[in-house]
């Protein structure tokens, strides 16, 4: 979407094919019902204060950062035998959340692009190169005719290891490139993430910063997830069962799990939440690949300086997070690549 904003502002004509009918892909913000204005991000949280295009994006989109929470003791769950440690509040890392949730990017985003070259539920199925161009194929999952659209120039943001089931791709792509994508993992795309929302910060009256490390599990790290005012509060932490446990058990069974873990560590007001939510990464199959669920979480890297002259021929442009220069597998990789792309000659200019 961010490479979509550079074209629409460049007016280049554009269109944009979204295999979901939500936008925004790993960025994904449950909004809670109760507080307008109050998102809990079940995908990307945070960016760190060196990632100056997240900086730059959200200032040009009119989204506010807020610092993390982490004032107060920290506390460490060792074993399900023994009390839980606490540690007298350091100093966190400091680290920015998006005011309303990082979806907040996505809705800011999307005011400007023009609607009608937004196309949602339109997964790409086939790709084929000719001496005119791209042929792209979309075939929506209800069941409605195949949809085709010619293309100039093809830029590809899918997830690499997700680009390698569309149809007909490999083949036009320099040889060396499929071997190189099937090889980069998707980065977090085999995590789940588990949010609980209270009606107070419990946590922190009791002088607690809401972060928490657990050898118990099933979360394995634990941090605070209110809004910045105080329009909602919340807890949420990274579940480090993995993905091929955890698809043998019903989704409840886990979230009865993690709610259990909450008021082991901190107390008995964990147990009644507003609401909470788990949101499955590895069982969003326009995300994750079935390499990434087997393997160990590792940042991607992929350097595709080696094939750009061919790319450039073919008028191929791939942006996302894996394929970034730098900050591979962050959102902030994710910008660094649409940067790329917009440096690259021929489309943005005439070169
Ligand atoms: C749980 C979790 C926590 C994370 N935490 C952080 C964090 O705190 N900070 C941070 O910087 N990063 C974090 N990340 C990583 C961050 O989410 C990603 O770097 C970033 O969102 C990737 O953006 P992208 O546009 O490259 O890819 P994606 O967001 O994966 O977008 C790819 C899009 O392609 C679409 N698509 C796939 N196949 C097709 C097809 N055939 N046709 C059409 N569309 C298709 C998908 O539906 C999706 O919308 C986290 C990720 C997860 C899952």
């Amino acid at each position: 979407m961010a490479a979509a904003l550079r074209l629409e502002q460049a007016g280049i004509p554009y269109l944009l094919l979204e295999a979901q009918a939500r936008l925004g892909g790993r960025i994904f913000s449950q909004p809670v019902a109760a507080d307008a204005g109050f998102g809990v991000d079940l995908g990307p949280t945070w960016f760190w204060p060196h990632q100056q295009r997240m900086r730059r994006l959200c200032a040009e989109l009119g989204c506010k950062a807020f610092e993390q929470h982490v004032a107060g003791d920290v506390l460490y769950q060792q074993s399900s035998t023994q009390p839980v440690q606490r540690s007298q509040a350091g100093q966190g890392m400091l680290s920015y959340r998006i005011e309303g949730g990082t979806q907040s990017l996505i809705a800011a985003l999307a005011a400007r692009l023009d609607p009608a070259r937004l196309q949602r539920s339109c997964p790409i199925t086939k790709i084929t190169h000719d001496d005119e161009g791209w042929t792209i194929s979309a075939t929506a999952a209800d069941g409605s005719a195949p949809r085709q659209f010619r293309a100039q120039h093809l830029v590809l943001a899918a997830p690499p290891r997700k680009l390698l089931d569309i149809a007909g791709l490999s083949p036009c792509l320099p040889a060396g490139l499929p071997a190189a994508l099937a090889a980069t993992p998707t980065w977090m795309a085999a995590q789940a993430k588990f949010v609980a929302v209270y009606p107070a910060p419990f946590w922190r009256q009791d002088g607690l910063s809401g972060q928490a490390f657990s050898r118990v599990g099933p979360m394995v790290e634990i941090h605070d997830a209110s809004a910045t005012t105080d329009t909602g509060f919340a807890l949420f932490g990274f579940i480090g069962v993995p993905a091929g446990v955890r698809s043998q058990h019903a989704a409840e069974v886990l979230q009865d799990a993690c709610l259990r873990q909450l008021v082991s560590v901190f107390g008995a007001q964990a147990a009644t939440p507003d609401v909470s939510y788990l949101k499955d990464w590895a069982q969003d199959a326009w995300i994750v690949s079935e390499q990434d669920i087997g393997e160990s979480p590792r940042h991607p890297e992929l350097d595709l300086s080696r094939w750009l002259p061919q790319l450039r021929r073919l008028q191929l442009h791939l942006v996302g997070s894996e394929v970034a220069p730098e900050e591979g597998g962050y959102l902030e990789g994710a910008l660094g690549s649409v940067e790329a792309f917009r440096r690259s000659p021929g489309l943005f200019s005439r070169d």
